[in-house]
């Protein structure tokens, strides 16, 4: 029987790798990825339509009344929503989607979607988050204090989460991620039709 793509969302503070990671799990796997709107203007080399569906405050606005996100939250001073559409079309069509989304974002996401799975990507320590952070040099010194403000405040919904994993090595996390979604699929109660159908073979016989 076909089965319903999984929902896979991932979070971590911002610096901790977690877009490195997603990339090479899309590359690597074919995950689908939810591409979000957000409110922040691109970085350089950013692209409409890839990284983000960049809007004006308006346009985000009007996206929320027509009920166009499965959520939205405001992250340091800007909105970032997930577009409703695009994850719902492909979980129908039986592929896994990622969302890589904040904390407040994940916990929405979680109540809707009970068997949403959570995984948290965090860096070896605060200061090589810092590092990270400050090196991928695209913020400037008073966002990323905001973002390290926030990380702070983020750190209190670790215990939300299913998965902590932490990313020292970046192969190394990619693996545990998709271990973890893979896991997902053998998971007993993702395969009662299964269970259903080879009992029903056996007991024939
Ligand atoms: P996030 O999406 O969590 O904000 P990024 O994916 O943009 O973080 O990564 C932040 C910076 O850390 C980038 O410069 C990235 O190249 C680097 N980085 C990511 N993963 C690792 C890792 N495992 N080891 C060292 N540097 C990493
Ligand atoms: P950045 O500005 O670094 O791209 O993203 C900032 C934060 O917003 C990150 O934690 C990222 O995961 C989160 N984010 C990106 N898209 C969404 C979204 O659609 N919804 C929510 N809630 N958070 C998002």
């Amino acid at each position: 029987m076909e089965r319903k793509g999984d929902l896979i969302v991932i979070s971590g503070f911002s610096g901790a790798g977690k877009g490195t990671v997603v990339k090479k799990l899309v590359e690597k796997y074919g995950y689908s990825l939810s591409v979000s709107a957000t409110t922040r203007a691109p970085r350089e080399g950013e692209v409409d339509g890839r990284e983000y569906y960049f809007k004006s405050v308006e346009d985000f606005q009007l996206l929320i009344d027509y009920n166009g996100f499965i959520e939205w939250a405001q992250y340091v001073d800007n909105y970032y929503g997930t577009p409703r559409k695009f994850v719902e079309q492909e979980m129908e069509e039986g592929r896994d989607v990622i969302l890589e989304i904040e904390v407040q974002g994940a916990m929405n996401v979680k109540r809707q979607y009970p068997d949403a799975v959570l995984i948290f990507i965090a860096a070896p320590s605060a200061e090589e988050l810092k590092n990270r952070l400050a090196g991928r040099g695209t913020e400037t010194a008073e966002v990323i204090e905001k973002r390290m403000k926030r990380a702070a405040v983020e750190s209190d919904d670790i215990d939300e989460y299913d998965y902590i994993v932490i990313n020292d090595d970046l192969d190394t996390c990619v693996e545990k991620v998709n271990s973890i979604i893979v896991s997902k699929k053998c998971l007993h109660d993702n395969n009662l039709s299964f269970i259903e159908e080879i009992k029903r073979e056996l007991k024939a016989n």
